[in-house]
């Protein structure tokens, strides 16, 4: 999220955390190890694309990328999956995300197979499923701007924590939890794979539905207008 909306973005955190339910979602799968990690942008150097925002530990969790054009020229501009993976999330889930998607990915470095998960977020198209294996460089979705919230950008972050999914709360923002995204993956063009696989970790991270995020919305209204004479049910 850009940090000029960093307003907005905390009163759509609030929200956020409002709409989450844990829900299971992910099977045990095998994958191939990558052979390596481009950027998300133009493949695999992110030509023509610059970070408009960093890494910030304790604050942006991620990158921003837009086109050299800016975040006007930036929507609809291919999204592409930065290693071999599994896609584990794909769906809008509203408010601070809008339309993300989530990959798991295995590599194998100093002879242990390590995995990080890669968020795509704020897109204006999905184009993978849930479940799929996605290849290094195939397009998965195009940059948007979650529903007009923000100016177009792809926000883009690479979790070390299998557990965060699309929830930073509850975890330490800092680098025990997270890579520094482009520092990640310009040590990591080249990676030993042999064909091997890898048998993914389970694990569960909570989600908001649009079900839960719609009934939340209807509350609050709900709230606001009752709150001048009837009594106001609990919500939480
Ligand atoms: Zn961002």
């Amino acid at each position: 999220m850009l940090y000029r909306f960093s307003f907005f973005s905390v009163i759509a955190s609030i929200a956020f955390i409002g709409t989450l339910h844990a829900e299971s979602f992910f099977k045990p799968t095998s994958i191939k190890l990558t052979n390596g990690f481009d950027f998300p942008v133009e493949r695999p150097d992110a030509d023509g694309f610059y970070k408009s925002r960093g890494f910030r530990a304790g604050g942006h969790l991620g990158e921003d990328w837009v086109t050299d054009g800016g975040s006007g020229h930036s929507l609809g501009q291919p999204v592409y999956n930065i290693g071999q993976g599994v896609v584990l999330l794909a769906r809008d889930v509203h408010v601070a995300w809008g339309n993300v998607i989530v990959i798991r990915h295995a590599y194998l470095e100093k002879n242990q197979i390590c995995f990080v998960d890669t968020l795509y977020a704020h897109l204006d198209h999905i184009g993978v499923k849930e479940g799929a294996t996605v290849e290094r460089g195939q397009k998965i979705g195009t940059i948007g701007n979650n529903h007009g919230m923000y100016p177009s950008h792809l926000h883009f972050e690479i979790h070390k924590n299998l557990n965060i999914g699309v929830n930073h709360t509850g975890f330490a923002k800092t680098l025990v939890n997270y890579w520094i995204p482009t520092e990640f993956i310009v040590k990591r063009r080249t990676l030993p794979e042999g064909g091997r696989k890898a048998i993914l970790p389970i694990t569960h991270f909570d989600i908001p539905s649009p079900s839960s995020y719609v009934a939340r919305k209807h509350r609050v209204l709900h709230v606001k207008k009752s709150t001048k004479k009837s009594p106001v049910k609990k919500i939480f």
